[in-house]
């Protein structure tokens, strides 16, 4: 293993940098905890059902991957398999189908996104998800869910989920989304041209099955009643609804990973700065032939000039996405869940005191402590105590902080794993 150079992700950035590292005649190994390639975007349906990519998601993925083809031994693919964390020595852990310690010459980490949703009364009841773990439903079932699915909370992901939900013949209840994004056409019209294609198409299908969305308009909470959910709105709108999925951004699924003295450590795709698809595959090309070069002694090129024009149209999406959704937090009722994984409240939040550091936010008020290690109540949690304690100390739990491992494994995982390290000092 000391030669091969380990990528974890088999998404557009991680499987586009193997390519790069593999072409420049490096032995790569891909891991992802996934069952099958993808990633995000490109996540593929189960053997046997049928795809709902589009064309062009079609044509992008299947160039990705006549490009791993195209080196062929070069590449080995681990699905199935989790990263655990590499210690000071440079020793990274696997688990998974692959249970193993392993000493790799580099390690690229191309983890994708995580998704943001912002915690509301009634988020963790029953019936309600996330916008991401609907699409996944869809993308490897192309299956809806049964009865009136409600979208909400704001960014370009609800129109792309909406219009798949369209394509199968389920048009959901409506859309609410909390910015106003088409509001200021005259600056909308400086995104890149693609981004007006895929919007059109997603917007067409939309209008065409008369799925209503509603701008500027919060859902601020949910209720359980006579066996549906009821959506209480901005405006004094109520919905009923069977699903609603939730979704307020993306943000870089970062969160614990470590840094090596001792091995170089690269972050590819949205796991270095979340751009969205087209930037993640440029990333990822670009950064797995700068790491190749790097490793070989040859002079790095030049940077790719797409990430650039990407971040401006990113930047751009979010002016116009802008909206006050955050500053509602303050007025959380008590008893709202913050942190789903150990049911911890806004009440909770409160008895640590008025500045509570990151130490008690976890120790004592175990925030960002369970399976999610803080991926989704760190944000949220830091707002909130940051509001009570603005200085240059604000707790960011689960966030920022290094640690192995960069997420919980069982023990059993640990004693089983393989020490391929033995012996091998760096
Ligand atoms: C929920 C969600 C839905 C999205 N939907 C869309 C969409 O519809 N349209 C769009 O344009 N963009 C979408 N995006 C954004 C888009 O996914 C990304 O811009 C793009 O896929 C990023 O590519 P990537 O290779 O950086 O990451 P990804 O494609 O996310 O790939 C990351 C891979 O890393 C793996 N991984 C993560 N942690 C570990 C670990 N510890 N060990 C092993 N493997 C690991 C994951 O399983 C995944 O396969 C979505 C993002 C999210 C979070």
């Amino acid at each position: 293993m000391r030669d091969t150079v380990l990528v974890v992700g088999a998404g557009l950035a991680g499987l586009s940098a193997a390519t790069e590292l593999a072409r420049a005649g490096l032995p790569v190994l891909v891991v992802d905890q996934a069952q099958a390639v993808g990633g995000a975007i490109h996540r593929q349906p189960l053997p046997g059902v049928r795809s709902i990519a589009s064309g062009a998601q079609k044509r992008r993925w299947a160039g990705v991957m006549a490009g791993v083809a195209a080196q062929g031994g070069r590449i080995t693919l681990a699905l199935g398999t989790r990263f655990g964390g590499v210690d000071h020595t440079g020793a990274v852990l696997l688990t998974g189908a692959m249970n193993r310690l392993i000493r790799p010459r580099a390690l690229a980490l191309a983890l994708g996104a995580r998704e943001s949703v912002q915690p509301r009364p009634g988020w963790t009841l029953p019936g309600v998800e996330t916008a991401g773990s609907l699409q996944t439903r869809l993308k490897t079932l192309a299956e809806a869910p049964a009865g009136r699915v409600l979208l909400a909370g704001s960014g370009p992901l609800l129109l792309a989920l909406g219009a798949e939900l369209v394509k199968l013949g389920r048009p959901p209840l409506a859309i609410l989304e909390a910015g106003r994004p088409f509001a200021r056409p005259l600056a909308a019209l400086r995104l890149p041209r693609s981004y007006w294609a895929e919007a059109a198409t997603y917007l067409t299908r939309l209008r065409l099955a008369r799925v209503p969305i509603l701008t500027g308009t919060h859902l601020t909470a949910i209720r359980a009643e006579g066996g549906a959910l009821v959506a209480e709105a901005t405006g004094g709108r109520r919905l009923t609804a069977d699903h609603i999925a939730l979704h307020d951004g993306i943000r870089s699924n970062d969160i614990g990973l470590p840094d090596c003295a001792t091995l170089p450590v690269v972050r590819l795709g949205d796991c270095r700065e979340a751009l969205g698809a087209r930037a993640a595959l440029a990333d990822g090309r670009a950064g797995g032939a700068a790491l190749a070069a790097r490793l070989l002694g040859r002079p790095e090129p030049a940077p790719d000039a797409e990430l650039a024009r990407q971040r401006a149209a990113q930047a751009l999406l979010a002016q116009l996405y802008a909206h006050d959704g955050a500053a509602r937090l303050a007025d959380l009722p008590g008893d709202t869940v913050i942190c789903r994984c150990e049911a911890r409240t806004v009440n909770d939040l409160r008895a640590l005191g008025p500045s509570p550091r990151a130490r008690q936010l976890r120790l004592d008020g175990r925030f960002a402590m369970g399976p999610c290690q803080g991926r989704f109540c760190g944000d949220w949690v830091a707002r909130l105590a940051a509001a009570d304690n603005p200085g240059p100390d604000t707790p960011t739990p689960g966030i920022g902080a290094p640690r192995w491992p960069a997420r919980p494994i069982a023990v059993a995982d640990l004693l089983a794993a393989t020490d391929e390290t033995e012996g091998e000092t760096r």
